[in-house]
């Protein structure tokens, strides 16, 4: 279990209640959209508004603290800063999972085929997950 508190403050960020069960759900959950995290904290802060929502994911996106993870066709979703990896998106369940990879070798062949300077590499393999492969949804 992280400290939450000392967490924000290393980004200089104030560690108010709401950050802090953001952040609880974000780690819980590992992705998430807007929606979702409003929806949960609704439940806790039934006053809170989406723009407030938005106003702290933004400043917490800002510095780095949270990551973005645009995938193409879907809500923009947000992670805590993690180790650089790529994401598996199973078709059937929509579950988006972490999978700690090499992306050095993609990114520098990338490079070299385009000529680009290359800042960002964003990898997602989609497919069917092990626990949707087991329920036979692929069928
Ligand atoms: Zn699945
Ligand atoms: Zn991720």
């Amino acid at each position: 279990m992280q400290n939450y508190k000392e967490m924000l403050n290393k980004y200089n960020l104030k560690a108010t209640p709401q950050r802090i069960y953001m952040i609880k759900e974000i780690e819980k959950k590992g992705h998430i959209d807007i929606d979702d995290l409003y929806e949960a904290l609704k439940n806790i802060f039934p006053y809170i508004s989406l723009a407030t929502v938005y106003k702290n994911i933004n400043s917490m996106t800002k510095n780095g603290f949270l990551i973005e993870v645009k995938i193409p066709k879907l809500k923009t979703r947000y992670e805590l800063s993690k180790n650089s990896h790529a994401h598996l998106l199973c078709k059937k369940c929509g579950e988006l999972t972490d999978i700690f990879i090499d992306k050095k070798w993609i990114t520098n062949n990338a490079s070299e085929e385009s000529g680009y300077i290359i800042e960002n590499t964003l990898v997602t393999f989609e497919g069917i997950c092990p626990k949707c492969q087991k329920d036979n949804k692929f069928l």
